[in-house]
């Protein structure tokens, strides 16, 4: 597709194992949707083979068109318990010049999400705004030896794919020393760009390696009990960013388990990541407790349960509770109207 001089823009984290069929599914979103936006807006039309084995076509050819309901859209996102798709045309986009990134480390994960607040009211047009707590530092630094700033609170990685990206950095960066960054960091060129994101994509993955004792003692790294994590996809109004990563600090404390918070914060999409030794049952409890109450900090903030990952098994509870019973009746009515015998994706969802 490069050669065209064209791409696709939503490009989740697990871009090198995930599916467009997946992608789809999650109506995922990604790294660069602060600017670009999710999945969703991306899907034209769709070839769905339906539970019956009818095959259905949606989506038209016009740049406009209201006929009928907008089919394409409810498949985006049902996490395949309406039909299996089998083809999608994707609307692609210009590619953008390389992107620039920009580090600031903040002194606390409060200033951190005033500046990703200010960012955005300003009306600056970042292609990427990423967040990431103290233990997501620490993690990423045990797993990859990337020596980032170890003693950060919060740190901030901001991105421009404009025509002059170093000008656009510039003002940036002023803005997160006025709102209270320690040190701001610009990236010199792509490949000093390449090794920040990586660090940021890796967040994750190193986060999955943590448990509360190898926090405690990072030589007892990957040997202390078995690493499990939960992780929760938590999207906030960006005015309430700091309160929902001091919450889940309050927390972390609360359940004495680590949580790592990696966030998509141009949209005020979170991953507060739990993470617990899976072999003890007691810390298996807590985790599972843990990750409910970040939901439902989530949703008292007036957040969703789930900005990109989808609902599965574990969030059904919480669907019921964000969406309510009168949506929650329209979906089944849904469901039952294209798998009346329940064969697709059984058990998910709600
Ligand atoms: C390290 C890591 C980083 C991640 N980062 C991100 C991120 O930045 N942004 C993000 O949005 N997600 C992220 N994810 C979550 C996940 O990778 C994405 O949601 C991705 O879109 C799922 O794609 P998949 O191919 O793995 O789908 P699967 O997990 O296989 O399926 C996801 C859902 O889609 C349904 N589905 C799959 N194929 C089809 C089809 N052909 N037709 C209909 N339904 C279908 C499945 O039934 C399921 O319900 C991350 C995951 C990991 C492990």
């Amino acid at each position: 597709m490069a050669e065209t001089g064209l791409y696709y823009p939503p490009d989740p984290s697990s871009w090198e194992m995930c599916t467009i069929g997946g992608n789809i599914g999650t109506a995922s979103g990604g790294l660069c949707c602060v600017k670009y936006g999710v999945t969703a807006e991306y899907v034209l039309g769709l070839d769905v083979i339906l539970a019956d084995g009818r095959l259905l076509r949606t989506g038209r050819r016009t740049a406009k068109g209201v006929a009928g309901y907008d089919l394409t859209r409810l498949f985006v996102g049902a996490e395949g318990s309406l039909g299996v798709v089998v083809q999608a045309t994707l609307a692609l986009k210009p590619a953008p010049p390389e992107q620039l990134v920009l580090a600031a480390e903040f002194g606390s994960a409060a200033a951190a999400c005033e500046a990703v607040r200010e960012i955005m009211a300003q009306g600056h047009v970042p292609s990427l705004l990423e967040l990431m707590d103290k233990t997501t530092v620490r993690a990423v630094n045990a797993f990859t030896k990337m020596d980032l700033p170890d003693t950060t609170e919060a740190l901030l990685l901001a991105a421009f794919d404009t025509h002059d990206p170093a000008a656009d950095l510039t003002a940036l960066g002023k803005l997160c020393a006025a709102a209270g960054a320690t040190e701001v960091v610009p990236a010199a060129d792509a490949a000093e760009s390449e090794l920040l994101l990586a660090a940021r994509r890796t967040a994750l993955t190193a986060l999955e390696t943590v448990t509360a004792a190898s926090m405690i003692d990072e030589s007892a790294g990957a040997g202390a009990g078995r690493p499990a994590t939960m992780i929760d996809d938590v999207c906030v109004p960006r005015s309430k960013l700091g309160e929902f990563f001091e919450g889940v600090a309050r927390l972390s404390d609360e359940y004495r388990l680590p949580i790592g918070v990696v966030a998509h914060a141009g949209d005020g999409n979170t991953h507060p990541t739990v993470c617990f030794d899976g072999n003890d049952p007691d810390q298996c409890i807590r985790a599972q407790q843990a990750f409910g109450a970040i939901m439902d900090l989530g949703l008292e903030l007036g957040g969703t349960i789930t900005g990109e990952h989808g609902v599965g098994l574990l969030k059904k509870d919480w669907l019921a509770k964000e969406v309510g019973p009168v949506s929650l009746e329209l979906h089944r009515g849904i469901k039952e109207a294209f798998d009346p015998l329940g064969i697709l994706n059984p058990g998910k969802v709600f």
